[in-house]
């Protein structure tokens, strides 16, 4: 609005308007806009060697204090902060077919050093945006710019468009996709803060690094203690009665809530990333992110067959489980509440 405003004035009041928005020159999505809307009202072109002149000159200028961060606060700098948050979608800063409307011109009017250094300015921006704005800025910005390198016969990896699919590929995958959860390697939990007789042996059973399940036969108010000294604790244990025995016993079992979140939201995100390599063109990709071992470990664990990654995140059967194993440990007649960790046949 403000920038069709802006080509307005420039249209009556001649080179006013032009110092309005040089004065605004650090709001890019402003002169994103204006530069767009004054290549499609004016028809910049060869022959109107003064509004080239002007396009340019504020093109060069944008490039120098180029950023796509939102203005507004908070800018969702990493996916650890944004899941804290659950932040909503939101509009970006510009829309990706302005960018490439930009990109266009400037290869239209034979701009090459501007049209470089527009591309590699995008590019390194791209390692500061918010991350919620790859799948609704700069993803949809690469595939229009695919379609258009197609359409004159480039590749859209090579030459000028390299580095500015790396770098975005790049940003994206570590900054939005991530590393993939590791392997649950020991199952040790923080103790309860209670020195009591039973408490000592419930702290033995959570501070070990491999036993998932302890049974503690006690009478009930003594169960009612610990229950109410697991819930207060971060254990992140389920514990539950089976009341065939007497006293009845209490069934403490080791779960693994964070863990599990971790890898389901890894999972939806690389399923996200695996819709956009593929729109993208997986095979280019993979050989434009060989030399980035970070991005490159990232790329080759998205699944492509839609592997469970809950699964692999939960520690080996061999590393999990005391005795003879959780499913076991659990007697027969316990009503089981919650969820039921499976811990075998994860590979
Ligand atoms: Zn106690």
């Amino acid at each position: 609005m403000l920038a069709r405003l802006a080509l307005k004035l420039l249209l009556t009041l001649g080179h006013s308007a032009v110092d309005l928005v040089k004065s605004n020159i650090e709001i890019t999505p402003f002169v994103i806009g204006f530069l767009r809307s004054f290549q499609h009202e004016l028809r910049v072109s060869a022959t109107h060697a003064d509004q080239i002149k002007i396009f340019v000159d504020l093109l060069r200028q944008m490039c120098c204090v180029f950023r796509l961060q939102p203005a507004s606060k908070p800018a969702y700098q990493s996916i650890t902060i944004f899941q804290k948050e659950s932040a909503a979608p939101r509009r970006p800063p510009v829309e990706a077919q302005c960018l490439n409307t930009l990109v266009v011109a400037c290869m239209e009017l034979n701009l090459t050093e501007e049209t470089n250094n527009l591309v590699e300015t995008i590019g390194r921006e791209a390692r500061l945006i918010d991350v919620r704005d790859y799948a609704t800025m700069l993803l949809p910005f690469l595939q229009n710019l695919k379609s258009t390198a197609e359409d004159r016969s480039l590749s859209h990896t090579d030459g000028m468009f390299r580095n500015l699919y790396g770098s975005v590929m790049s940003a994206y995958l570590c900054r939005y996709v991530g590393k993939k959860p590791g392997r649950v390697t020991s199952l040790s939990r923080p103790p309860v803060h209670c020195s009591c007789m039973d408490c000592s042996r419930l702290n033995t059973f959570l501070r070990h690094s491999t036993h998932q399940v302890e049974r503690i036969a006690v009478a009930k108010a003594r169960r009612h203690h610990l229950h109410k000294m697991i819930d207060s604790s971060r254990s992140d244990c389920f514990h539950e009665t089976d009341r065939s025995t007497n006293p009845n016993t209490m069934v403490i079992t080791k779960r693994f809530t964070a863990e599990m979140k971790a890898a389901n939201e890894w999972e939806k995100r690389a399923k996200e990333a695996r819709d956009w390599i593929a729109k993208l063109g997986r095979a280019e990709l993979d050989q434009l992110l060989l030399d980035d071992p970070e991005t490159c470990a990232i790329f080759q664990v998205i699944p492509w067959s839609g592997k469970n990654a809950m699964k692999q995140a939960l520690p080996r059967p061999a590393q999990g489980v005391s005795g003879a194993g959780a499913a076991e440990a659990i007697p027969r007649g316990v009503k089981r509440k919650l969820e039921i960790i499976d811990l075998t046949g994860d590979s």
